[in-house]
């Protein structure tokens, strides 16, 4: 195929990425929220989109299923970065990782004290790589979602999540304690396709950086 495929997830990602496709002049023919299709052409016969869970777009970008991709910070530090090229941090999807505790739980202290901490999180690595380098001794729990249910119902005592208003927490009588990292959505390019369709992805990526907020 001398086309490209790009993957985005649905939701927030695919909303904030439509700015920067259209400074590019690409226009998705569907909505993904509302067609179910998985393959959505565009306005460009040699440009589609497919539509893949957040945490698969690094995979499919990596075997080469698709060309390119927009995928978070979080989930690339997840997936390792093997076989791509991650060329612009397109600023969108922008949030922190951050570990958060009950109210009232004495997260400092709990630390200086040297005490072990079961923690919940979807992030493995990059919690495991955080905490170590604190020497904090942490048993971590692996979860795929709702974090935030964990240290209420004694499974944990913290949590590594992401954060962006923060409100989620507040209603859930959590508090972000610590911030990890700020994490936005990053472009990420196939990189034997940046090599072999440099014609067509070039003046994509060129178009993308010009519209970066
Ligand atoms: P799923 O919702 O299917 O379990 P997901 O949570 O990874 O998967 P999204 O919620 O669409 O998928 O999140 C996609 C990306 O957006 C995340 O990888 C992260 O980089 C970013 N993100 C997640 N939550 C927030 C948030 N509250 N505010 C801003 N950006 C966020
Ligand atoms: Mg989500």
């Amino acid at each position: 195929m001398n086309g490209i495929t790009i993957a985005l997830s649905k939701g927030r990602i695919f909303e904030e990425t439509l700015p920067l496709l259209a400074a590019a002049g690409i226009v998705p023919t569907e909505n993904p929220e509302s067609s179910r299709k998985l393959i959505i052409e565009t306005n460009r016969p040699d440009v589609r989109v497919v539509i893949v869970r957040a945490s698969d777009v690094p995979t499919y970008v990596q075997y080469g299923a698709a060309d390119l991709g927009i995928a978070g910070k979080d989930v690339l530090l997840e997936h390792g970065g093997q076989g791509l090229y991650q060329p612009l941090d397109l600023k969108i999807a922008a949030c922190r990782m951050c570990v958060a505790v009950p109210v009232g739980f004495d997260y400092a202290a709990a630390v200086r004290s040297g005490a072990r901490l079961r923690v919940a999180t979807k992030y493995i690595h990059t919690a495991r790589e955080h905490f170590a380098a604190k020497s904090v001794h942490v048993d971590l729990i692996k979860l795929y979602g709702s974090m935030e249910l964990a240290p209420l119902v004694g499974l944990a005592d913290a949590i590594v999540d992401l954060v962006s208003s923060g409100s989620t927490l507040k209603a859930n009588n959590l508090l972000a304690v610590e911030e990890i990292m700020k994490i936005s959505s990053r472009l990420i390019v196939n990189q034997a396709a940046q090599k072999m369709k440099r014609e067509v992805i070039q003046p994509l990526l060129d178009a993308f950086a010009g519209a970066i907020q």
